[in-house]
């Protein structure tokens, strides 16, 4: 166990985890007295993050990437990415995160594995803590992306991790030979739905209209996919099962007519949402709680930047928040630039 001392007599000790060295913070440390002061601080490690982190430690700002729970970001929990540019034969997500982590910390950027607790941007330099200790930073990048969204029904908190789940390559070889059921009808749902095939006996996607979302590559991959079948206009209404899942009760939207269907597993893959908890009361949010920007990358407060999924409802790919990354990290030195000047 390696350890990296920070400065204000902050140390961390570096652990491997998913073939990953991360840094985490020595927990038995108090409060550090002297809080550091970054030029940058970036919070989140997805392509958003990573690709501000190059950008900012290309541009010799101090730059601390505190990576969250996530560290790498959704990408960590899909296979293959075959839409990044360069990757014709596809690359692995948690590969093509680890590669972009390697460059930014080629360019200087210091990573911590924790996820910030509170922040405070009300005055200046701003404040992220974790736990108990103080970061701050001349400029904020906000990049900590979505999570996968529920469907909200009390059966599928109790069966949570007994069959049901909203990440296919971290579970499906659970159900080999078995029959699932995923829930959606978007790029996730369609791309779980192929890869629990390689697995499963059967899989249902079960979808709310009678046409999918999801782009045509990967609809003509599912529709020519012997193993997956699709339930149109259908809503789920429950998820059957004591101990573990035993099937779903599911209502067509346009008979009304209520049916059941046995099953093993239930994948649910209704989009995402932004992970801006943290926010609330420091940047503007919009009704469904994405970051409001002003301008390209910026927020409701000056010196306070987003990037990637946590500010981009619409488009939500890799490519479109590693270039949101950059963007931020540009407008920030930018930013910073011009306060130096002004002094
Ligand atoms: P999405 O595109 O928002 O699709 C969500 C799906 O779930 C839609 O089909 C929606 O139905 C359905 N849905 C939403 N709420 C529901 C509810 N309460 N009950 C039943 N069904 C519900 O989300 P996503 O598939 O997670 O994708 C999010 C973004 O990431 C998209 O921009 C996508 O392109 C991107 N992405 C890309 C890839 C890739 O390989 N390129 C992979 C994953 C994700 P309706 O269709 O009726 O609205």
């Amino acid at each position: 166990m390696e350890s990296l001392k920070l400065e204000g007599g902050l140390r961390t000790f570096s652990e491997k985890r998913n073939g990953l060295f991360i840094n985490l913070l020595e927990k038995n440390d108090i409060m550090n007295p002297l809080p550091e002061l970054y030029d940058v601080l970036i919070l989140g490690s997805g392509p958003a993050g990573l690709t501000a982190a190059i950008y900012a430690g290309r541009a010799r700002l101090k730059t601390l990437v505190i990576a969250g729970s996530q560290p790498g970001g959704q990408l960590t929990l899909t296979m293959e990415v075959e839409n990044f540019p360069g990757f014709h034969e596809a690359i692995m997500g948690p590969e093509l995160m680890r590669r972009m982590r390697a460059q930014a910390e080629k360019f200087g950027a210091t990573f911590i594995e924790e996820e910030a607790t509170s922040v405070d941007f009300s005055s200046r330099p701003f404040k992220v803590y974790v736990g108990e200790h103080l970061f701050q930073g001349r400029s904020v990048i906000i990049a900590t992306g979505s999570k996968p969204r529920w469907l909200g029904l009390e059966s599928e908190k109790r069966l949570m991790g007994r069959g049901i789940s909203s990440c296919a390559t971290c579970d499906a070889p659970l159900f080999s030979g078995k029959r699932v059921i995923v829930v959606g009808g978007g790029d996730t749902a369609i791309r779980e739905a192929l890869h629990l095939s390689k697995f499963a006996k059967e899989v249902i996607v079960v979808h709310r209209r009678d046409r999918l979302r999801a782009e045509m590559v990967l609809q003509e991959r599912a529709f020519r996919n012997e193993k997956i079948r699709f339930v149109w206009n259908s809503l789920v209404l429950e998820i059957l099962g004591n101990e573990a899942v035993k099937g779903v009760r599911l209502k067509d939207v346009k008979t009304g007519f209520v049916k059941e269907l046995n099953c093993d597993g239930v994948f649910i893959a209704i989009g995402h949402e932004p992970n801006t908890k943290l926010f609330k009361g420091q940047i503007a949010l919009d009704e469904r709680g994405y970051i409001i920007r002003y301008g390209e990358t910026g927020t409701s407060v000056k010196g306070v930047f987003c990037a990637g999924d946590v500010c981009d409802p619409k488009y939500q790919q890799a490519i479109t928040a590693a270039a949101s990354g950059c963007k931020a990290a540009m407008d920030a030195e930018s930013f910073l630039q011009e306060e130096s000047e002004s002094k």
